[in-house]
């Protein structure tokens, strides 16, 4: 189902989206070789409730935690482990929360320590991308119009772009309709009404864009071993502007410090 939401709705997914990005900022700080996902994982979901609010994925499906933790060659919804980072690993980090009764839910890839230059892009271009699919979040667009921009921008660098999982409406629920590809033709698909709050996040691989889905029933990895990068953000569909319900910015100043 898609949803068109009042003024007032959009300000409340405003406030659901600003802690997923302060969340994910708390989980910046604490990024380094040495750290387990799963002590992410705990830092994230006391965090999300000291500010009166639910980790929306923990029980969602029957995930069982507070974030996906996804590392290198793991695409999205990797289960927090005692696995612990190290130099040269990259990690996805995927955040989702409830206040108010309406979804948050965004998406950061960190480096954890030096990165190969190559990864450095891949990251560096599936960021571009997102932006550029945001870009077109515009009221009259369409979603093929998003599509269209993200796929362009990956595969101008060389890069491949995930079929298999795309972004969605964001409300009262956490996946609503329409449902929005990676990958698509220009002025195709769904025309984007002003109010429309979607996640457009881009799931960008090195090499092949086929994956597969690990026996624990949810890491999703490229089928070939090679690193993939996500990002996501929350936007609101507006006149003349895509309105982003999420920022990095949290996450940048922390990571400017080190
Ligand atoms: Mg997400
Ligand atoms: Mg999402």
């Amino acid at each position: 189902m898609i949803y068109i939401k009042t003024d007032a709705e959009v300000e409340l997914l405003r406030e659901s989206n600003r802690l997923v990005s302060l969340t994910l900022a708390e989980v910046a700080r604490h990024i380094r070789p040495g750290v387990t996902t799963l002590k992410l994982d705990s830092i994230a979901e006391t965090f999300i409730r000291d500010n009166g609010a639910l980790p929306a994925f923990k029980g969602y499906a029957g995930f069982p935690a507070t974030l996906c933790t996804s590392v290198n060659d793991e695409v999205v919804h990797g289960i927090p482990s005692a696995y612990e980072l190290k130099d040269g690993d990259i990690i996805s980090v995927d955040c989702g929360v409830i206040l108010n009764s309406y979804y948050g839910d965004s998406a950061y890839t960190f480096a954890v320590g030096e990165v190969m230059p190559e990864v450095m892009r891949l990251m560096e271009y599936t960021r571009a991308s997102l932006e550029a699919g945001a870009g077109q979040a515009v009221a009259g667009n369409r979603v093929g119009d998003i599509s269209h921009a993200v796929q362009s921008t990956a595969e101008r660098g060389g890069f491949s772009v995930v079929r298999t999982l795309v972004g969605h409406g964001l409300g009262k629920h956490l996946h609503e309709g329409p449902e929005v590809p990676n990958f698509g033709r220009r002025g195709s698909g769904p025309r984007l009404e002003k109010n429309l709050v979607i996640c457009i996040e881009p799931m960008i691989n090195m090499g092949t864009k086929s994956t597969r889905v690990q026996s624990d029933g949810w890491t999703v990895r490229t089928g070939d071993g090679k690193p993939s990068a996500h990002f996501e953000y929350a936007v609101a569909v507006r006149e003349g502007k895509a309105d982003l319900l999420s920022t990095f910015e949290f996450i940048e100043e922390v990571l400017k410090k080190r």
